[in-house]
């Protein structure tokens, strides 16, 4: 008999999803920074809520202002800074939304908005401006949106995104896979998240009885830029995935004063490895409005990942690319 890894208690991460800090004062309270931050903090809140639960929290080096984690979530005054090129929908998304809660770009596979909401709400995000209430399906929307699905035979692979589709309950979620499932010519289920590193008791009993029941082939994409976002109870999470049968990949974003050197990008290649993770793709940012401080520019990423080259082997190597809208897949830089 095959043993799975000890799990969290039910429901655990229900209850850390509730309590995340919704409040730009008591995050830099908590955190020990200068009031100086404050007031940033607060105008930021105003355009794209704070939102980062506590085992994220305890992550994050007290009285840093440049911690690496810190500067993902913590909002700032530049946020309000209108940017040229720097846009609500940057992907253009709206423009290939066939159904609700659906986005079909690229052959072959769809994108399904399984919840509008996140764990965290990482300062950055392209979809931060993103109409969720537009795109929230309901039980009877869900089946007209799977019978797109089930009527072109070329889609292979469904990738559930959000906001994060681990915020949505593992009812809905097991119902959705179900009927996923008994689409002959879907063969994939991808799943794209941050839940499992953000709170890691998210994979639990509930989720790996559905994930690791189902018939189709698994991927997991994780979202992690800096390697210290890795702690144990990541690690684990990792190794109850696995054993679920799920292939794990990470994409990371490169994002100035978070992890846009050398040294960063390397430790962050070998400590997914570490957890099991191979790196997938390195994306450059999209300009979205907000978060023009972000940016690095593109001879700047093409420099550095030359640099990377010369530290690591070829499969720790992410794949440095920018999401063209229009384009048929990711643009390699
Ligand atoms: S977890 Fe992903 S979708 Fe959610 S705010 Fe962060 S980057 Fe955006």
């Amino acid at each position: 008999m095959q043993c799975r890894p000890a799990t969290p208690a039910p429901g655990a991460w229900q209850a850390q999803l509730a309590g995340a800090i919704r409040d730009p004062h008591e995050l830099c309270r908590r955190l020990g920074l200068a009031p100086e931050w404050v007031p940033g903090a607060e105008a930021g809140h105003a355009l794209f809520e704070v939102r980062v639960p506590e085992a994220y929290l305890a992550r994050i080096r007290p009285g840093d202002p440049s911690d690496p984690l810190l500067r993902q979530v913590l909002p700032l005054g530049e946020e309000a800074e209108a940017a040229p090129g720097y846009v609500a929908d940057p992907l253009e998304e709206a423009d290939h939304s066939p159904r609700r809660g659906l986005i079909h770009k690229y052959a072959g596979r769809v994108l399904l908005i399984a919840s509008p909401a996140c764990a965290v709400n990482c300062r950055y995000c392209f979809r931060r401006h993103f109409p969720y209430e537009e795109n929230a399906p309901s039980r009877a929307q869900w089946e007209e949106t799977l019978s797109y699905l089930r009527d072109d035979a070329s889609i292979h692979e469904a990738i559930l995104s959000g906001g994060d589709p681990l915020a949505a309950s593992d009812r809905q979620l097991s119902w959705l896979v179900e009927r996923l499932e008994a689409i002959p010519h879907l063969r994939r289920l991808r799943i794209h998240t941050r839940l499992p590193v953000v709170i890691p008791d998210r994979i639990d009993d509930a989720l790996l009885d559905w994930l690791g029941g189902t018939r189709l082939q698994k991927v997991m994409v994780l979202h992690i830029n800096h390697a210290r976002e890795i702690d144990e109870a990541v690690v684990e999470a990792c190794r109850r995935l696995q054993a679920a049968g799920v292939t794990l990949l990470n994409q990371s974003v490169l994002l100035q004063g978070v992890n846009d050197d050398v040294a960063s990008l390397a430790a962050l290649s070998e400590r997914l490895f570490e957890a099991g993770i191979l790196p997938y793709y390195l994306h450059v940012l999209d300009p979205v409005a907000g978060a023009a401080h972000f940016d690095a520019t593109d001879e700047a990423a093409r420099a550095l990942v030359a640099e990377l080259r010369r530290h690591l082997p070829g499969f720790l190597m992410p794949t440095l690319v920018r999401e063209v809208p229009g384009e048929a897949s990711k643009t390699p830089l």
